[in-house]
Order: C-alpha cells, then sequence, then structure tokens
C-alpha cells in the first residue's frame, strides 16, 4: 500500500516517502515535515477494509505535499511570540499562568476544517490514482460517527470529523466523474481487513 501511494505522490514532493509504524494504544496517523508518516498499530484494529486504510494514508501523505505541519508549527510559533511579549508586559505571576494557558493553546491547535478537506480531497485523488477506492475516506467518516464517544480513536481530535468533510468529498466525487464514477459508493463493495489479535507481539515490522 505504502508502495502504491508513494509511487503516484512522490514527484510532488522533493523527499522520499518513509512510511512507519509505531505502537500506541490509541489509532491514528500523522505525517512530519520530510515525509515520514506514521501509523499507529492500534489503527490497523480499528479500520474495517483495507480501503479505509489506504484513505487515511493518502490523506496524511496529502497534508505532507501541502506543506500543512510546516504552515501550522510556523503559526505556532507565532502565537508563542505573541503570548511571550504579552507575558513580558504583564509580569512574572501573569506570565506563569500565560505559560500554562499557552501549553493547552499549542496541544489544541489542529488543523482547521479547510486544511483537513484539502487533505481529504488530494487524498481522494491520490487513492483513485493509486488503485484504492476513494471511498474508504468517507466510510472511515461514517464509522467514526457511529462510534461511541469513548472509543473514540485520538485520530479524530487531530482530525474533527464534520459532515462537511463528507460532503466535500461527495462534491469532489461528483465533479470528477471521469476519475471517481468507477468506484463504488457501497461500503458492502470493501476489501475487508483484519489482522490477527497478536499481530503486535510477532515483530514482523522489522526493519
Ligand atoms: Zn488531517
Amino acid at each position: 500500500m505504502a508502495e502504491a501511494i508513494s509511487q503516484v505522490t512522490q514527484s510532488h514532493y522533493p523527499h522520499p516517502f518513509k512510511f512507519f509504524l509505531v505502537h500506541e494504544p490509541h489509532p491514528n496517523a500523522f505525517a512530519t515535515p520530510g515525509g515520514n508518516v506514521y501509523v499507529v498499530d492500534s489503527l490497523l484494529y480499528f479500520v474495517k477494509n483495507t480501503e479505509q486504510l489506504a484513505g487515511t494514508l493518502c490523506h496524511e501523505v496529502s497534508h505532507t505535499i501541502h506543506r500543512d505541519a510546516v504552515a501550522r508549527m510556523e503559526q505556532d510559533q507565532k502565537i508563542k511570540k505573541r503570548e511571550i511579549g504579552a507575558a513580558i508586559l504583564l509580569g512574572p505571576t501573569l506570565a506563569q499562568a500565560m505559560a500554562i494557558s499557552m501549553i493547552g493553546e499549542l496541544n489544541s491547535l489542529a488543523y482547521s476544517r479547510e486544511v483537513e478537506s484539502s487533505a481529504d480531497v488530494t487524498g481522494s485523488d491520490i487513492c483513485a490514482a493509486a488503485g484504492y477506492n476513494p471511498w474508504g475516506l468517507v466510510w472511515l467518516f461514517q464509522e467514526f460517527q457511529n462510534a461511541d464517544s469513548e472509543q473514540l480513536p485520538q485520530l479524530l481530535s487531530d482530525h474533527p470529523v464534520k459532515v462537511s468533510r463528507i460532503q466535500t468529498l461527495e462534491t469532489h466525487f461528483r465533479d470528477k466523474p471521469f476519475v471517481f464514477s468507477k468506484f463504488n459508493p457501497d461500503p458492502k463493495s470493501a476489501t475487508p481487513f483484519s489482522l490477527p489479535k497478536d499481530a503486535s507481539s510477532m515483530q514482523f515490522l522489522r526493519p
């Protein structure tokens, strides 16, 4: 899957894409500047089919191609500078209080809905080009909406799922029928994906 996605995306990014599987309890996936894409092993248990997993990888690669993480880090720096400037004016006690609130703010900084939708759209183009049904991302969002809030994966807090993200994708699919009409929107057509329960202890992913 990683190879198929790299093949259709590599010409859009100057550094080689590398995919890493990391062990964490909360299903998640994220991309860092430089071409590294991290997939948490728990996600492999959360997804129900190949298309959902492919959709997630394509979405993350799109963040990299769009250089979203770099833009967000620059935004973080701006917030930090502004808060430090304010803290100097206010004195040490208030400065400390602000430092604490700043940590919270930095942690809660997520991509905007526009940035997410844009990564969804590019991701769906990538999936289609790599031969994976791009409806997988829509199916994944539907999964999130149906999951009870206790079990909601970390992925959701980084990637707020809104009906509008599904709608943006559906509009994109309709606008480019020459690319998307050949893909089946019915989740029943998905390729089931499941791992043995003890897969993480098998060390099958040693470099
Ligand atoms: Zn995202």
